[in-house]
């Protein structure tokens, strides 16, 4: 561990970085990661830890990447589920027939921004760059989920979405639900022009003022973060179960790759999690 705030912490394994959050690492019962730009072999804007195929990065780099990615951070490279994710709030739920999905075999569906599972040994993977990632975990009903919340998944109440699935699908009661708000592009960096800040106003059942900032000439600040949590809120999870990763993408885009800081030439991260398989007796 060379970094730990309250709420991320930067774990570097055989020169791998991957962050990880306290209010999920209590958890013995699943594994979970987001990827940092340490500890790969892609080069250029894609230096080093590229885990996105679509980026134009070489695949055959990418493919080494997730393998280093994995044996680091302890996940199966075998397990992998990976989203098409474009902005929908569409949730999947996935089991061991999607293994592979995304990384070994191509995607089968489109428009799918959440992956939602209770089978152990399935290891969901959510694709970032600026974007809110979105973790969850029900501890009583064993089920996890990983969300990508843009600005548009934002206004599309994606973290909604995956509770609604949670609740209906897995008989998840909401009040029982941890979720990690993970690292993002913060209120310091996030400026929006007004048609995009007007869609952030009309969410006034979440109080808007509280997370949208005027600077003037048609330009605003929005905290992604802060309005993903009052809307995990709204959605029944408690106060004390939701917490905020304190890095922000852009300002430490050295360390997690920023599309906004990066001008778009870019690698990506990935946000990783699973419920681990109990071994045979
Ligand atoms: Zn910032």
């Amino acid at each position: 561990m060379i970094y730990s705030s309250k709420n991320t912490v930067l774990n570097i394994v055989d020169g791998v970085g991957f962050l990880q959050f306290p209010a999920l690492m209590k958890y013995d019962f699943l594994n979970h990661a987001f990827s940092t730009r340490l500890g790969g072999v892609s080069e250029g804007p894609f230096r080093s830890m590229n885990l996105n195929f679509k980026r134009g990065d070489d695949p055959e780099k990418v493919m080494e990447n997730y393998h280093r990615f994995c044996q680091a951070a302890g996940f199966s490279f075998d397990s992998l589920v990976s989203s098409s994710q474009d902005h929908h709030t569409f949730v999947r739920k996935v089991t061991k027939a999607d293994w592979g999905i995304g990384i070994t075999r191509p995607h089968d569906i489109e428009s799918v921004d959440a992956l939602v599972t209770n089978e152990p040994g399935v290891t969901l993977v959510t694709h970032y760059a600026d974007c809110t990632p979105l973790y969850f975990v029900d501890p009583e009903q064993k089920v996890i989920a990983l969300a990508h919340a843009g600005w548009r998944g934002t206004i599309g109440k994606i973290g909604e979405a995956v509770v609604e699935c949670m609740e209906e699908e897995y008989g998840c009661d909401p009040s029982d639900i941890i979720a990690v708000v993970g690292p993002a592009i913060g209120p310091c960096c996030y400026e929006v022009d007004t048609p995009v800040f007007e869609q952030f106003a009309s969410l006034t059942e979440l109080k808007p003022a509280y997370f949208t900032r005027s600077l003037g000439h048609g330009k605003y600040l929005v905290d992604l973060k802060e309005t993903n949590r009052r809307m995990l809120l709204d959605a029944g999870l408690m106060s004390i179960n939701i917490s905020i990763s304190d890095i922000c993408t852009k300002c430490c885009s050295e360390l997690i790759y920023s599309h906004r800081a990066s001008g778009g030439q870019r690698g990506g991260a990935v946000a990783m999690m699973c419920l681990k398989e109990t071994p045979e007796p």
